[in-house]
């Protein structure tokens, strides 16, 4: 089974700041899944490392005030294209980002506060079909 991964959980930096956030029990699954790495903000053309982004208002915007929609919607578009031709049916996606979060993300405000709401990315995959679950939660479903 091909199963979507955030680049960023497996330790690839390409996270804003230049690192990762290498969560080593979704690595693991690489023994028994075909874990297929997207970031979408890379995908969506931002350079790595990158001002850091949030959504506010369904835009999404950098900390020094950049409207940075289009890369996201590109990337989240590119990561769709992505999961289709690899026939994932789930993804694992970093939680809270503007990008991956599922449910929470933060509220633009870059203050570490979260809000209800789905990143870019997230949101598109769950509209087609795919079920989303995060770094915390994937372990109820995939073992
Ligand atoms: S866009 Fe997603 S994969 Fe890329 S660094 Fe952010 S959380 Fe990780």
């Amino acid at each position: 089974m091909n199963i979507l991964v955030s680049s960023c959980l497996l330790g690839i930096n390409c996270k804003y700041n230049g690192k990762n956030n290498l969560c080593p029990s979704v690595k693991n699954l690489e023994k028994n899944y075909h874990l297929i790495p997207i970031c979408p903000e890379v995908l969506g053309g931002l350079k790595t490392p990158r001002v850091p982004s949030e959504v506010r208002q369904n835009k999404v915007i950098t900390k020094n005030n950049l409207d940075v929609t289009k890369n996201f919607i590109k990337g989240a578009l590119r990561a769709l294209d992505i999961a289709n031709e690899n026939q994932c049916e789930i993804a694992i996606l970093k939680s809270n980002s503007p990008s991956c979060g599922f449910g929470k993300i933060y509220d633009g405000t870059f203050s570490s506060n979260l809000v209800g709401g789905n990143g870019i990315t997230a949101d598109l995959l769950y509209k087609n079909g795919i079920v989303i679950l995060n770094e915390n939660n994937f372990s109820e479903q995939i073992h």
